[in-house]
């Protein structure tokens, strides 16, 4: 069998760093064609040098010089700069990327790399959030697959597997409720980021973090899962499930529930993404039930962590909606992590923006691309007034 030619777009970050992992535990498996990052040009260079793909992108291009010139000696070829790391996906060479980029900056390349047939391994949820209608259909009129990486989005993959026949009553997306999981408002205006930084279970990229700890996360995942597995509003349930064991669950028309389960590793995810339909053997620390004698389940405080309901309205409403709340979650995590506003204004920031710009209720696009636009500005101006 050849091998699977891979293509990661954001190489040096927590979902990129694994799937090298990954990559590199499987090398009969897989082979690494391209790497992009933003800014990390020392870990970039290591992973060339190690992986040794045909291509690499730097995106800040203040730092094509460095990176060219340490790879100098090797036979792969650099670019820098925002048109090649949405060219790059193209490649002859690659069969599926794994989109491991943070942000709405993961849209354009992956319809690039949709339209040049390559299949995709979604972690950037943030891509269906903006524009899932417009990305399942290019998925399909350009016949790709769109592999979950998202843990709960996998695990309901997995829970699908040999019931193409049957039913989907519902699912239900476990959360692990983050750091602030029972806080009430007074005790969350004044968190600071450092403590919504610690994530109970899991380590990842400080943007995801912050939507864990304001339950935005879920809420992106909500709509994610909404586009992936061709799902209405109501049948979408979030319950908090503090263990991080049980990773979704899917329940069929005779009330059955399948649930995946195991200890949270974003490893297994990704390589089942990458590999699908095949499992990989692993050496991954195996779950111990006796480790776990309460596996405990609550439901989700929607007063306290609005973003949650926030997201829910934006796919009842639907259009551009979801597409306003990216931008200004994107907007508002990073004045928190600028200690420019406060946890709780995070929500205040998105409810505020989904009210002043316009809603379109079939978007092309360039709606996409203009609504964006215009909620990072109106978001950025609310937080200029701020400080
Ligand atoms: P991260 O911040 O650790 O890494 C982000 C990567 O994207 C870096 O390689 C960075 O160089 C690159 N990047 C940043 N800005 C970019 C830009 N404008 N253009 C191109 N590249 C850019 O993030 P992460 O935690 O690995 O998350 C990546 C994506 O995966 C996010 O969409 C996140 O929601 C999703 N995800 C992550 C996890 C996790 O466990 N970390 C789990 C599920 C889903
Ligand atoms: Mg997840």
């Amino acid at each position: 069998m050849s091998k699977k030619r891979i293509a990661i777009l954001g190489s040096t970050g927590s979902i990129g760093t694994q799937a090298l992992e990954v990559i590199e535990a499987n090398p009969e498996i897989f082979s690494v064609e391209v790497l992009t990052a933003q800014s990390n040009a020392d870990l970039l260079i290591e992973q060339a040098v190690k992986f040794h793909p045909r291509e690499v992108v730097i995106g800040d291009e203040a730092l094509f010089d460095k990176v060219s010139f340490a790879l100098s000696n090797f036979p792969v070829k650099v670019y820098s700069g925002a048109e090649a790391l949405v060219s790059v996906v193209e490649s002859e060479f690659v069969d599926t990327v794994l989109t491991a980029m943070v942000g709405y900056a993961g849209m354009l390349p992956t319809i690039h790399a949709i339209k040049a047939g390559k299949d995709i391994a979604l972690a950037n949820k943030e891509t269906l959030v903006v524009a899932g209608a417009l990305i399942m259909d290019l998925a399909k009129e350009y016949e790709v697959n769109i592999y979950p990486v998202d843990s709960e989005h996998s695990a309901i993959f997995q829970c699908l597997a040999g019931e193409s026949e049957n039913t989907v009553e519902k699912i239900i997306l476990t959360a692990s409720g983050g750091p602030f999981l029972g806080k009430d408002r007074a005790f969350l205006s004044s968190v600071t980021k450092q403590q919504a930084l610690k994530h109970p279970n899991w380590t990842m990229g400080a943007k995801i973090t912050i939507d864990s700890a304001t339950l935005m996360n879920k809420g992106l995942e909500v709509i994610e899962a909404r586009w992936l597995f061709d799902l209405n509003v109501k049948q979408i349930d979030v319950i908090v499930h503090p263990q991080s064991i049980v990773h979704s669950m899917v329940q069929f028309e005779d009330g059955s529930i399948k649930a995946q389960m195991g200890l949270p590793d974003m490893k297994l995810p990704i390589q089942y993404a990458l590999h699908y339909p095949y499992r990989l053997k692993s050496a991954f620390a195996r779950l111990n039930f006796a480790d776990f004698p309460s596996l405990t389940f609550e439901k989700p405080d929607m007063e306290t962590f609005r973003n949650l309901a926030i997201a829910y309205e934006a796919l009842e409403k639907g259009g551009n909606t979801a597409c306003i709340v990216n931008a200004a979650n994107e907007i508002a995590v990073d004045a928190f992590l600028h200690d420019k506003i406060g946890f709780l204004e995070i929500s205040d920031i998105i409810i505020e923006s989904v009210a002043k710009i316009s809603h379109i209720q079939n978007p092309t696009y360039s709606d996409y691309v203009q609504t964006n636009e215009a909620a990072r500005r109106f978001a950025s101006d609310m937080i200029q007034v701020k400080v």
